[in-house]
């Protein structure tokens, strides 16, 4: 039992973009190369190593012939912090481990070890970094300005490591540190409110159910245009000889507007996250995993699947932060198609087939109301329904076709009133339809 004034050991990661001069730039650069090339040379050693006896060399062993490989052909490799190369070797015995777990099934299926490729996805690991109000001082390439400060990012805690990333040309430290927090106690639901359903669409964008009214967040509008920028700039790369400098501008050109779409749709959904942790003490979600998958064919899928997995992860965290509540609903929840009014399984909404389908035609009490809308409230009442007696709400009576706690809820509230708003939305919908499918197409062309 947490009590108040109770603290906790939290592991936390605090992100800068540094601003490096020409010879830091040259030196980081080194820095993540020489953590590829370590990485690359371990794997081949490995897959040589397996092939000649059936083992797979210990990571104490390719640690000792990285000793040897520095003083031998690679002399450059002193260049660079010596914990970059050993915490490559330390990357890459995870993969394989994982990779073994993920065979034997004790662990999530993942994929053989893999070549790391120059400009994916560079980055390297650092120990012993000191951060000052304005530089972080890195092993072997000194202090780095940053472009903002300690204090403004609110920096707090021990550093235990450092990961240094390029993306877009920028360069980026990701400092996880340990840090002592205050225990903040489980915040109880007083009001219907309190408990919010949310059901997240394919836009990214999410329809919010309070139990009394329903609101739909759209995603910002500068995503699709930002898209169609995107779509522009793969075909003009497409165009430029391979090898060439243009081309090569032309990628690094894609490679920024990559970046902001991704800073942006983090800023969106970072927005979303922290303003449901902090009011709402109660947050159900879907378990989307299964549900974001398919849901069209290509890379869509991807992009906004991450927006649905990131918004879950973000919201986990917050909510810990905020002594909220996450309950995530089992994937197998129809929320869809169960009538959020009566409470009949409508089955002709069915997945995917039904994604044009905007709204839900009750067969059974003939409600019409917009899909999201619906799912909203079926979560956010399954929700409760799985939290009831831990929290002290009162549970809802099995079998939802007898009670429906929205029309108990506000007096005189009924599924009428809930209609007006419902058809509003569900012209918005249709009027936005559109405008859906095309950012939609446009989605399917950013590269994972
Ligand atoms: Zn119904």
């Amino acid at each position: 039992m947490r009590s108040i004034g109770e603290r906790q050991l939290i592991q936390q990661a605090f992100r800068f973009e540094l601003d490096p001069n020409r010879a830091q730039r040259v030196l980081l650069a080194k820095s993540v190369g020489a953590s590829r090339y370590v990485y690359n040379w371990g794997l081949a050693e490995s897959q040589r190593a397996y092939e000649a006896t059936g083992k797979r060399p210990r990571l104490g062993e390719l640690k000792s012939q990285l000793v040897q490989l520095k003083k031998g052909e690679c002399p450059w490799l002193y260049e660079v912090s010596a914990h970059i190369g050993q915490q490559a070797l330390v990357d890459l015995d995870r993969a394989f481990e994982r990779f073994f777990k993920g065979l034997k099934g004790e662990g999530p299926k993942s994929g053989f070890p893999r070549f790391k490729r120059k400009g994916e996805r560079d980055s390297c690991r650092v120990y012993e970094v000191e951060l000052g109000e304005r530089h972080l001082r890195l092993p072997m390439v000194g202090p780095v300005r940053l472009k903002e400060t300690r204090g403004e990012r609110g920096f707090d805690g021990r550093i235990l490591s450092a990961t240094i990333t390029r993306r877009a040309d920028r360069w980026f430290v990701s400092l996880a540190v340990e840090r002592e927090r205050p225990v903040v106690l489980a915040r109880v639901p007083r009001r219907e409110s309190d408990v919010v359903g949310v059901d997240l669409g394919l836009k990214a964008a999410a329809v919010i159910h309070d139990g009394e009214t329903s609101r739909t967040v759209e995603p910002a509008q500068a995503l699709r245009r930002n898209l169609a920028k995107l779509r522009r700039l793969d075909r003009q790369l497409a165009r430029k000889q391979r090898g060439s400098r243009n081309r090569a501008k032309a990628k690094l050109r894609r490679a920024c507007l990559h970046y902001k779409i991704s800073c942006q749709r983090q800023d969106f959904l970072h927005h979303r996250s922290s303003e449901l942790a902090r009011t709402k003490p109660v947050v159900v979600l879907e378990d989307l995993h299964v549900k974001g998958m398919g849901r069209n064919r290509g890379l869509a899928l991807s992009v906004s699947d991450a927006g649905f997995g990131e918004l879950r992860r973000q919201l986990a965290y917050k909510c810990d932060w905020y002594g909220s509540t996450l309950v995530v609903v089992d994937r197998f929840f129809p929320s869809t198609q169960l009538c959020s009014s009566c409470g009949t399984l409508n089955e002709r909404i069915k997945g995917f087939e039904g994604l044009n389908e905007r709204r839900l035609d009750c067969n059974a009490c003939g409600l019409v109301i917009d899909r999201d809308e619906n799912a909203a409230i079926n979560l956010r009442r399954h929700g409760l329904s799985q939290l009831a007696g831990e929290l002290g709400i009162v549970p809802l009576p099995e079998g939802l076709r007898e009670v429906t706690p929205d029309r108990e809820v506000g007096a005189g509230r009924s599924a009428t009133a809930v209609k007006p708003a419902s058809m509003k939305q569900e012209a918005t919908a249709r009027r936005n339809r559109g405008e859906t499918r095309r950012s939609t197409r446009q989605l399917a062309e950013v590269p994972a």
